[in-house]
C-alpha cells in the first residue's frame, strides 16, 4: 500500500510519533490496520494530530467495531415518542445540519441523556439521529469498557473520541452510561474505573468547549446512579417511557405488515393493546414474533412436513395467537421501576 507513516517535519516529538504508530516500523502493521489508518489520513497523507499517539489496533477497533457505517434507522421506524423526537430534532439534528445558524446563543448542548426502561427505543433514537443528521454513528456499551477492556478502557476512550473528531459530524452513543459515570464513592471505586471516568469527562469537556460537531448520547436504565458531574455534562435529559397504546398498535401493525402477515381487524388490534399494558417496545416485538409462529406450529401439528410446507398452507395470524403468546412473553418492566423513572424525570428531566 501507499500508506505514509505519519511524521512531523517541524520538530516536536516526531521520533515518538513515528515509533508509536508504526510500532517496530511501518512494516509491523498488518494490511487491515494499514488500510484503516490510510482511510483516516488527511489529503496530505498524514494521520490527524489527535490520532498520532494512539495505538493503531485501538484505532482499528474503533473504526471497525464501534463505528457503524449504516445505522439504517429512520424516525418513521420509531413508534410514538413524539416529545422526544421533537426535542431531539431541534436540539441535535438541526444544529448538526446547520452549524452556521446554531452558534452563540443558539449553540446546542453537546450531551444528551436518554433514560427510561430497557427496550423502549433509546438505541433506535441514537441511530435515527445519526441517520437523519447524516452523521457517523459510534456505538459503545460502557460496561464493555469496564469488563472487556480492563486496563485499556482509557486508551480506547481516547481512540473513540479521536476517530469521531476525524469523522464529523459524529454521534457517540454510550449505552449503559451509568456504569461509566456512576456516583459510587471513591473508597469502593477501583483506581482504574476512576481513571476511566476522568478520561471520559476530559474528552467530553474537550469537545464541549470547541467547535467540533460531536454529540454524545448516553443511555441508561438507571439514571439515579449518575452523579452530579455526569448530569451537568448531559444537559438535556429525555425520558423515554413505555410505549402508549397507539404506539403498541403501531408496532404490531408495522411488524406484521412488513412480512405481509397483517390480517387482523381493528377490533383485534384494540384487544391486543388492552392486553399489553406495561409492555415495552422490545416486549412487543418479541410478542409479535411468538404470535407469528402460531400458524406455522399449527400447520406442522397437522402433519405437514417443514420441508414441504408452502406459505399458502399457513393460516393468518389471529388474536388467539397473540393470546397464547401473551402467556410466553411477559412484560419485562415492573410498576415499581416506572415510579423511579417518573420521580427522576420530575427532578432532573427536560420536561419540555
Ligand atoms: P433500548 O435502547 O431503549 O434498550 P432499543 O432501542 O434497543 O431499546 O429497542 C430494542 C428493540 O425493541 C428495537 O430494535 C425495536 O425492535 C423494538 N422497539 C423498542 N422501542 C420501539 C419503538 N418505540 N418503536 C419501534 N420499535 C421499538
Amino acid at each position: 500500500g501507499n500508506f505514509v507513516p505519519p511524521s512531523r517535519s517541524n520538530g516536536g516529538n516526531a521520533g515518538n510519533v513515528t515509533s508509536r504508530i508504526g510500532g517496530a516500523g511501518d512494516d509491523a502493521l498488518d494490511d487491515s490496520t494499514r488500510k484503516c489508518l490510510e482511510m483516516l489520513c488527511g489529503p496530505d497523507g498524514e494521520l490527524p494530530e489527535k490520532l498520532r499517539n494512539l495505538e493503531p489496533r485501538l484505532i482499528e477497533h474503533v473504526s471497525n467495531e464501534i463505528m457503524d457505517r449504516d445505522p439504517n434507522v429512520r424516525w418513521d421506524d420509531i413508534a410514538g415518542l413524539e416529545h422526544a423526537k421533537k426535542c431531539v430534532t431541534e436540539m441535535v439534528i438541526w444544529p448538526l445540519l446547520r452549524p452556521d445558524i446554531f452558534r452563540g446563543c443558539r449553540s446546542p448542548g453537546r450531551g444528551l441523556l436518554l433514560f427510561g426502561p430497557p427496550g423502549t427505543g433509546k438505541t433506535m433514537i441514537g441511530k435515527a439521529i445519526a441517520g437523519e443528521a447524516k452523521a457517523t454513528f459510534f456505538y459503545i456499551s460502557a460496561s464493555s469498557l469496564t469488563s472487556k477492556w480492563i486496563g485499556e478502557g482509557e486508551k480506547l476512550v481516547r481512540a473513540l473520541f479521536g476517530v469521531a473528531s476525524c469523522r464529523q459530524p459524529a454521534v457517540i452513543f454510550v449505552d449503559e452510561i451509568d456504569s461509566l459515570l456512576s456516583q459510587r464513592k471513591s473508597d469502593g471505586e477501583h483506581e482504574s474505573s476512576r481513571r476511566l471516568k476522568t478520561q471520559f469527562l476530559i474528552e467530553m469537556e474537550g469537545f464541549d468547549s470547541g467547535t467540533e460537531q460531536i454529540l454524545l448520547i448516553g443511555a441508561t436504565n438507571r439514571p439515579q446512579e449518575l452523579d452530579e458531574a455526569a448530569r451537568r455534562r448531559l444537559t438535556k435529559r429525555l425520558y423515554i417511557p413505555l410505549p402508549s397504546s397507539e404506539a403498541r398498535a403501531w408496532i404490531v401493525r408495522n411488524l406484521l405488515q412488513k412480512d405481509g402477515l397483517l390480517k387482523l381487524s381493528q377490533e383485534d388490534i384494540d384487544a391486543i393493546c388492552r392486553l399489553t399494558e406495561g409492555y415495552s417496545g422490545s416486549d412487543m416485538k418479541n410478542l409479535v414474533k411468538d404470535a407469528s409462529m402460531g400458524p406455522l406450529r399449527d400447520a406442522l401439528r397437522q402433519g405437514i412436513e417443514i420441508t414441504k410446507l408452502k406459505k399458502e398452507d399457513m393460516r393468518a395470524v389471529t388474536l388467539q395467537d397473540f393470546e397464547s403468546a401473551l402467556q410466553e412473553v411477559r412484560p419485562s418492566v415492573s410498576l415499581n421501576e416506572l415510579g423511579t423513572y417518573e420521580e427522576w424525570n420530575k427532578q432532573f428531566g427536560s420536561l419540555s
